[in-house]
């Protein structure tokens, strides 16, 4: 070991500097004020991945099932952001959300989702189409629909900007074009310099399982990774008055193709599901990795082969949607006499670290954290966990102090 130099011995080093990261970082000041904390991102600015290439929709939480973290943490983050950005005078657009049935067949999961929302104490209307009607005129809905009136857009690079702003004051270090290479003993190897952290947390979104592994976690879990994609309006002449969602199908984690309002009062189609053959696919054959092509690509054949948790119908309705023309008429079906034939331009594609469960074959539909005293692995922060990011954190570091006595 004597050949390896140490460059920096914090108390905390964290591996990722997106929302949890950030966030993570500032609750472990409050608990250790007197640590030395490091966040290292292989990247040279904030939000080059999911933190900064998402809907920026602020959730309410009445999808997920009681039981889960999601719920848990779900109103309370939605919560937190919206006082956040109050505080701070940060842009918040409280446009809600509905969600319409399309046919009958669609009113039993809305009534499911209505009762869901109730169970989780989120604040949510079941009304008719009428009511629907007189909040957004143009929707498609059949007989009723749910409206969520918390739900809300931000700015994701506006909310990491300031975050990351209340992370220096606190006097954490954030230090970027530096990449995690690999462990040694507990010395941390990086692009540039070494580490020998004190404890590590790995909050590294599409790599958490691979940095997992240098610890000896997330030995039963792999990332799969999903391509989100979004179409703008040429003249952003589609001004909808809130976001408006399909029923979702409640067996996998996305929430289908829908309208949102951004923050600045624009509406954009999307996200797609669509399977990516590396992490960081984003288009063409940018990043291209081959060692984790092969790696995804087999996992995603033989997903496809034994159709687990249906993924041969997934993929192929997903891919489908590379087409803008099949993207605007799956869209299309939430509307009425809307011409979306301005939506030609592709948005910011942003990639989902969804984790697959290589034992059952399924996807993990919570979030999900392994560690120990040596550090801890953030595995599965999939939607909504930029809404979830503070008491989320408030979480790990709980479990962190609890590993740590
Ligand atoms: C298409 C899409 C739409 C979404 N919509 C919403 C939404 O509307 N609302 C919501 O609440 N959530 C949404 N989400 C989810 C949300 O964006 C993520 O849950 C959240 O951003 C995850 O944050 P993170 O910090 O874990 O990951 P990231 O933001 O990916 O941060 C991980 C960081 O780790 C760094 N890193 C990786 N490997 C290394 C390494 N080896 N060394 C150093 N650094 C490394 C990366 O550069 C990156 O900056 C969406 C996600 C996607 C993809």
């Amino acid at each position: 070991m004597a050949l390896i130099s140490t460059t920096s011995k914090p108390d905390f080093l964290i591996i990722g500097a997106g929302i949890i990261g950030l966030s993570v970082a500032l609750e472990l000041k409050k608990q250790f004020s007197d640590s030395k904390i490091t966040i290292i991102d292989k990247e040279k600015n904030l939000g080059a991945h999911a933190s900064g290439r998402n809907s920026g929709v602020l959730h309410a939480g009445f999808y997920y099932s009681d039981d889960s973290l999601k719920a848990k943490l779900c109103r309370n983050g939605n919560n937190y952001w919206h006082a956040y950005c109050d505080e701070k005078k940060l842009k918040i657009n409280q446009c809600g959300k509905l969600v319409i049935a399309r046919n009958e067949g669609e009113i039993d999961r809305l009534d499911e989702l209505y009762r869901q929302g109730q169970k989780n104490g989120v604040e949510l209307e079941l009304i008719t189409e009428k009511q629907a009607k007189e909040i957004e005129s143009n929707i498609n809905t059949f007989n009723k629909a749910l409206f969520s009136p918390t739900t809300a857009t931000i700015d994701p690079h506006e909310i990491l900007a300031s975050i990351s702003k209340d992370v220096l004051n606190a006097n954490i270090e954030i230090i970027y074009n530096r990449k995690f290479l690999k462990k040694i003993d507990n010395i941390i190897i990086t692009n540039s310099g070494n580490f020998e952290p004190g404890y590590l947390i790995n909050t590294s979104g599409l790599y958490a399982d691979v940095i997992a592994r240098e610890y000896d976690f997330s030995r039963e879990y792999k990332i799969l990774p999903f391509k989100g994609l979004y179409l703008h309006a040429k003249n952003d002449s589609l001004k909808l008055r809130t976001n408006v969602y399909p029923v979702p199908d409640l067996k996998n984690p996305f929430l289908g193709v829908h309208f949102t309002v951004t923050v600045d009062n624009e509406t954009m189609i999307g996200p797609t599901a669509i399977p990516a053959f590396w992490r960081e696919n984003y288009s063409n054959l940018n990043n291209f990795n081959l060692n984790e092509f092969l790696e995804i690509i087999s996992l995603e054949s033989s997903l496809f082969i034994n159709n687990n948790f249906g993924f041969r119908g997934l993929a192929l309705r997903e891919i489908k949607k590379y087409s803008k023309k099949k993207l605007i008429k799956t869209a299309g079906t939430l509307l009425k006499d809307i011409n979306l034939n301005n939506f030609t331009s592709w948005g910011n594609t942003g990639i989902r670290a969804q984790l697959v469960n290589t034992k059952t074959k399924k996807l993990e539909m919570d979030f999900k954290f392994e560690g120990d005293k040596k550090s801890f692995h953030i595995l599965n922060a999939v939607s909504p966990a930029f809404t979830c990011a503070e008491p989320f954190s408030k979480l790990i570091v709980k479990n962190i102090k609890s590993k740590l006595n």
